[in-house]
């Protein structure tokens, strides 16, 4: 019999009434997988609060479980304070709690530093109200000093009272289970959920990647490029590829699957309808 695993999708607030239209439909096609939550983005220094929230207010409407990010830099205590307040009027259960990237130039963080001082926050205002997921780096951050000393922050999170984290993606799966034996071995014992990046467009993924610390391995990168001009055979390979990283995952027993859906299913659903689950 197959496996039931939990699924999770995520997706950034639309800006236009297109956008806002095709993820209506996208959200539509990934409810057939019963996911435990919709997560939706919010923009660095508060940019998509306003959507964050619409959007996730609609997600909640349609009767499904919204998950909220909150990213903290650049924010005051009385502005998180004010959207948690909305969140939990709003019935919303679950929160991503993130720092969000650093803004360059002369902008302040504001009155949070790192996201353990939010997750700290939160449990202050609101209890155990919502179940907190927050941001793991099985490839370890890209301002971390040290693997070591970015472990011991990930702990922090931990310790301020996170339940359960999100990995940034990665399609090396050694480096994922490396990262939980670590955690383990530090007495870190909450769920750790694989976040999985489809392939849809080579160069954006690796400027991304270049960005947010994400390794595409060497025999990755060149099958990718080869493909720079043939957009069918690169997402053909991509679903290969992602759908035996989850399966690799999944047969070593993760506690769910995170999908990065850039508010797209297509690709999605080829790679879910390869996974041996239901
Ligand atoms: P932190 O946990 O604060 O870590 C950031 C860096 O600071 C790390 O190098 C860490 O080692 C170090 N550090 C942490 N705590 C301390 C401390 N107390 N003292 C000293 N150093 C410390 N970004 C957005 O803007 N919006 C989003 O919606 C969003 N969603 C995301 C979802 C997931 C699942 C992931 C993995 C990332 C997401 N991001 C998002 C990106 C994220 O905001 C960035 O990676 C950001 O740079 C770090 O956020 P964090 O919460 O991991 O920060």
């Amino acid at each position: 019999m197959k496996p039931e695993i939990p699924l999770s999708f995520e997706f950034f607030p639309p800006k236009t009434v297109d956008g806002i239209a095709n993820l209506r439909e996208t959200r539509s096609q990934l409810a057939q997988y019963k996911p435990e939550f919709f997560s939706v983005t919010f923009g660095a220094g508060g940019s998509t609060t306003d959507r964050t929230r619409e959007t996730v207010f609609e997600i909640q409407d349609e009767g499904y479980q919204a998950a909220p990010h909150i990213s903290c830099i650049s924010s005051s205590k009385e502005e998180i304070r004010e959207l948690l307040l909305a969140y939990q009027a709003k019935g919303i259960k679950r929160l991503v709690a993130l720092r969000g990237d650093v803004p360059s130039g002369e902008v302040s963080v504001g009155d949070f530093k790192h996201a353990n001082e939010l997750v700290n926050f939160i449990r202050q205002e609101t209890g155990d109200w919502f179940h907190l997921e927050v941001a793991a780096y099985p490839e370890f951050h890209p301002e971390a000093l040290s693997a070591a000393k970015d472990m011991a922050n990930f702990k922090r999170k931990v310790e301020a009272g996170a339940d359960s984290a999100i990995t940034q993606y990665f399609y090396n799966a050694d480096a994922y289970f490396s990262f939980v034996d670590n955690c383990l071995a530090d007495a870190i014992t909450i769920p750790i959920v694989p976040g999985i990046m489809p392939i849809y467009n080579y160069t954006q993924l690796a400027r991304f990647s270049g960005v947010c610390g994400a390794e595409i391995p060497r025999w990755l990168r060149l099958r990718l490029e080869a493909y720079a001009d043939d957009m069918p055979s690169l997402r053909a390979l991509g679903v290969d590829v992602v759908s035996e990283l989850c399966e690799r995952l999944l047969t070593c027993g993760v506690p769910s699957l995170h999908f990065y859906t850039l508010n797209q299913a297509g690709t999605i659903s080829k790679i879910v309808g390869n996974l041996n689950i239901k």
